[in-house]
C-alpha cells in the first residue's frame, strides 16, 4: 500500500508544492502513479484564489470520492486551509486535510498507515512537470493589501527564500536538462527584501552564472516595482527570456486606489514605455479585473481604451470574485454577474483580434523552440513568448525524432488567436 496519485490545482507556486511533496514521499519509499486506479492514497491540492477556482477544486474532490472505494482521500492546499471546518463537514469521506505549507504532516500522517516502507525499484516517473521546465518558488505568501485579495490571509507575510536553496535546485535542474527555469512568487519584486543586501537582481545575475543553455522565465512583478536596474539585468542577460508577465488589475485611478493597488494609468502607460525601450521584443502579459464593486460603464469602456492602446501580448481577464475576509467583500455597489459576463466577453474578444495581429507578425520568422509534449505525431512547444499553461502553444506537425524537452530552431508557417504553427528548421 505504497502508491499515491495527485491532482494539482490553482497556480505554478502548487505546482512547486506538489513537487516538493512527491520528492518527499518518494523519498520515504512512495510511488508515485499515475492512474488513480492503481492509488493507494488520492492526494488533492486546491486552490481558492476565485470562485472558478474553488468549484474546480469541490469538483475534483467530488470526483475523486466517487471513485475513492478503499482509497485514501487527502485534500490540502487553500481551500482545505480556508475552508477546513465546512469541507469536514460537508464531504466526510475526505480522510485528512491539510493546509498550505503542510507536506511534513502529510507524509507523516502517510507512513502512519505504512508499517512496512520498503525501496521500490519500480517507481513511475512523477508527470506534474514535462521534462522541458521547472518551476522554481521564490518567496512565499505576501505582504500587499490588494483589496479583492485572500492570498495574504491563506499564505501568509512574504518570506523570502534562501538565495542559496534557489541556485542549488536550478543547478540541478539544470544538471538534469531542464531547459527552462521559471521563478514564480505572487510578487517577485519584492524578492529579498528582508535578506539584506541582497535582491532579485543578485539572485538573477547568480542564476546566470550556472553553466548550461536554458532558459530564465520571471512570472509575477508588481508593475511599478520593475526599476531601471532590474529592466539593465533582464536586457543584459541573455539567459533571461525578454518576457515580463505584470499584472495591472485595471486602468482607471479610482479602481486601482479601491482595489488597494499602486499607480495610476498615466504611471503604468510610462511604465510600459520604458519597458519596451530598454527590452524592444519584449512581450508584455498582464492580468486585469472587470466587474469589480462600483465599476461604472465609462471606466470599463477606458480600459478597453487602454488594451487596446497597449497592446499587451498576453491578455488574462477575471471577473471579480467576491471573497469573505477581503476589503472589497464588504464594498458597497457590487456589480451584478450579468454585467461581469458582459464585460469580460467584450474585453476577451477585443484581446483576441490584438492577439491574433500579433501572432500573424511571426509569419515567417525563425525562432528558437522548447518542446514540452509529443501527442502521436503532433509535438506541441513554445517560444521564449510563451509561459506554460498560461498562454498559447506552438504546434508542429508531423513531426520525426523530436521528444519533450528538446530545443529545436522553427519557423513560423501560420497563426491563429492564440496557437502559431510552425516547421523545425536545420
Ligand atoms: S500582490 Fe495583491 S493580488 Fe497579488 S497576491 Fe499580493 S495581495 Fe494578492
Amino acid at each position: 500500500m505504497k502508491n499515491f496519485t495527485i491532482i494539482t490545482l490553482g497556480c505554478p507556486k502548487n505546482t512547486v508544492d506538489s513537487r516538493h511533496l512527491i520528492e518527499s514521499l518518494k523519498r520515504d519509499g512512495f510511488s508515485y502513479v499515475e492512474d488513480f486506479k492503481k492509488a493507494d492514497f488520492i492526494l488533492i491540492n486546491t486552490c481558492c484564489f476565485i470562485g472558478d477556482a474553488k468549484e474546480e477544486s469541490i469538483d475534483e474532490i467530488l470526483t475523486a470520492v466517487k471513485f475513492k472505494s478503499e482509497r485514501i482521500l487527502i485534500v490540502f492546499g487553500c481551500l482545505s486551509k480556508r475552508y477546513g471546518e465546512e469541507l469536514k463537514k460537508e464531504i466526510p469521506e475526505i480522510d485528512a486535510i491539510f493546509g498550505v505549507d503542510e507536506g511534513e504532516k502529510i507524509v507523516e500522517y502517510m507512513n502512519d498507515f505504512i508499517e512496512d516502507i520498503r525501496e521500490s525499484n519500480n517507481q513511475d516517473d512523477y508527470t506534474v512537470e514535462p521534462p522541458s521546465y521547472r518551476y522554481i518558488k521564490i518567496a512565499e505568501g505576501c505582504s500587499r493589501k490588494c483589496s479583492f485579495c485572500i492570498i495574504p490571509y491563506i499564505r501568509g507575510r512574504f518570506r523570502s527564500i534562501n538565495p542559496d536553496e534557489i541556485i542549488k535546485e536550478a543547478e540541478e535542474f539544470v544538471k538534469a536538462g531542464i531547459k527552462e527555469i521559471i521563478l514564480v512568487a505572487q510578487d517577485i519584486t519584492q524578492y529579498g527584501k528582508e535578506l539584506k543586501g541582497y535582491n532579485l537582481k543578485e539572485l538573477l545575475r547568480d542564476l546566470c552564472r550556472i553553466n548550461g543553455d536554458f532558459w530564465i522565465r520571471l512570472l509575477y512583478l508588481y508593475p511599478l516595482d520593475i526599476d531601471e536596474k532590474l529592466l539593465q539585468v533582464i536586457a543584459e542577460e541573455d539567459k533571461i527570456v525578454k518576457y515580463l508577465d505584470i499584472p495591472m488589475q485595471h486602468s482607471e485611478d479610482r479602481l486601482l486606489s479601491l482595489m488597494g493597488r499602486r499607480g495610476t494609468r498615466k504611471e503604468y502607460l510610462r511604465k510600459i514605455r520604458e519597458i519596451r525601450e530598454v527590452l524592444p521584443g519584449v512581450t508584455l502579459r498582464s492580468t486585469f479585473i472587470v466587474g469589480f464593486p462600483t465599476e461604472r460603464e465609462d471606466e470599463f469602456q477606458r480600459l478597453i481604451d487602454f488594451i487596446e492602446e497597449v497592446q499587451f501580448d498576453r491578455l488574462g481577464v477575471f471577473k471579480y470574485s467576491r471573497e469573505e475576509g477581503t476589503k472589497a467583500y464588504s464594498l458597497k455597489g457590487q456589480i451584478p454577474e450579468n454585467i461581469k459576463d458582459r464585460r469580460y466577453h467584450e474585453l476577451m474578444s477585443r484581446q483576441a483580434i490584438i492577439s491574433l495581429e500579433k501572432n500573424r507578425n511571426l509569419i515567417g520568422k525563425k525562432y528558437d523552440a522548447l518542446i514540452d509534449y509529443i501527442d502521436a505525431d503532433i509535438a506541441i512547444g513554445r517560444l521564449y513568448c510563451h509561459a506554460p499553461e498560461i498562454d498559447g502553444a506552438l504546434i508542429i506537425e508531423n513531426t520525426t525524432n523530436l521528444k519533450a524537452g528538446d530545443k529545436v530552431n522553427v519557423l513560423i508557417i501560420e497563426a491563429y488567436e492564440y496557437d502559431i504553427k510552425g516547421v523545425v528548421i536545420p
